[in-house]
């Protein structure tokens, strides 16, 4: 058997087309925060800008240097939540270990959280479906592929191995208020295999290339892979070994091309989203007092 891949590509670039349609009379406009210059976090601003560029998002790259104090940052931060132009805005991580990651998160207005990393918005995840209203990006891309391929979540076996606040609790969550028995795995597991084995979806983010081989799962199962991992050899795998696995399941995510694209497309949905909101609450604004301040 070779399992059908999940294409999250393709799926992204649809997702991207939906935005845009809702665009034209909306105006969004995303800021990035982004403070140093870490190599990986430069290549994803490229693709937020890029697919921003595609939905009709007008975007914006706010640059600090390594040696920015967290205060600089906060204080930019709060300046962005009292401006009616930015809609939607995140801080790329990581930001350099002088800063204190929650302190920067907390300082952001929920409603232009479009990271959805704010406690309000994670908190919100809690009580059902109905309140993920802006979900973090990477849990959200991973239910709407597995919507997509209409796999079942009600009644299934889901185990997520990682429990991070961005990846592996609130897909947990997403789960759960989809009505999976969820399992959550992590490094002080024990016996990780025989609980990966059970599982119907499995979501595995670690950082651990390879972690899952084909002997830890199960027949004709759904993996969602969300590792990225360069080897040394230069070439990016994910957290699961995909030849042997592929083999066996019945669905799975290519790495590239299966979430890492829908985390860009769930981020670009959120800040349609945000700035829809927005606009519900304080009427609408021009391209041209978007742009403004920042041209
Ligand atoms: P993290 O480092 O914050 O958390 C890693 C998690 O994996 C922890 O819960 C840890 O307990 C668990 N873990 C580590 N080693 C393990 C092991 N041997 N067995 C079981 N559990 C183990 O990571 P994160 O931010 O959640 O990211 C995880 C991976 O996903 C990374 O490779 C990251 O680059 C990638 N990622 C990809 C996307 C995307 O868009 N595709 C988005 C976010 C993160």
């Amino acid at each position: 058997m070779t399992a059908v891949l999940l294409d999250g590509k393709a799926l992204s670039e649809k997702i991207v087309q939906e935005c845009k349609k809702e665009t034209k009379d909306l105006n969004p406009t995303l800021a990035v925060i982004i403070v140093g210059d870490n190599p990986a976090s430069a290549v994803y601003v490229r693709n937020k800008e890029r697919l921003c560029e595609k939905a009709g998002i007008q975007s914006v790259k706010i640059p600090f240097s390594k040696e920015a104090t967290q205060e600089e940052v906060i204080h930019k931060i709060e300046e962005l939540n009292n401006d009616p132009a930015i809609t939607g805005f995140i801080v790329q991580l990581p930001v350099p270990d002088h800063m204190y990651v929650p302190d920067i998160i907390r300082a952001i207005d929920p409603k232009k959280d479009v990271d959805g990393f704010h406690a309000y918005n994670l908190g919100k995840m809690f009580l059902s479906t109905e309140f993920e209203d802006l979900p973090p990006a990477t849990p959200a891309g991973i239910i709407r592929i597995l919507e997509e391929y209409n796999i079942d979540i009600e009644g299934k076996e889901a185990v997520v191995v990682g429990h991070s606040n961005i990846v592996g609790k609130p897909i947990s969550t997403m789960l759960l208020n989809r009505n999976a028995t969820v399992t959550t795995c992590h490094i002080y597991t024990q016996d990780l295999a025989s609980h990966t084995a059970r599982a119907d979806i499995l979501v595995v983010a670690t950082g651990v290339p390879n972690l899952i081989t084909g002997d830890m799962v199960k027949k004709g199962a759904t993996v969602i892979d969300v590792g990225i991992n360069r080897l040394e050899n230069g070439k990016l795998v994910g957290d699961v070994h995909f030849e042997s696995v592929s083999k066996k399941v019945g669905h799975i995510t290519p790495v590239p091309g299966g979430v890492g694209p829908m985390t860009v497309a769930s981020l670009i949905k959120n800040t349609v989203h945000a700035a829809q909101r927005q606009i519900m609450e304080h009427g609408t604004q021009s391209k041209e007092q978007a742009l403004k301040k920042y041209e």
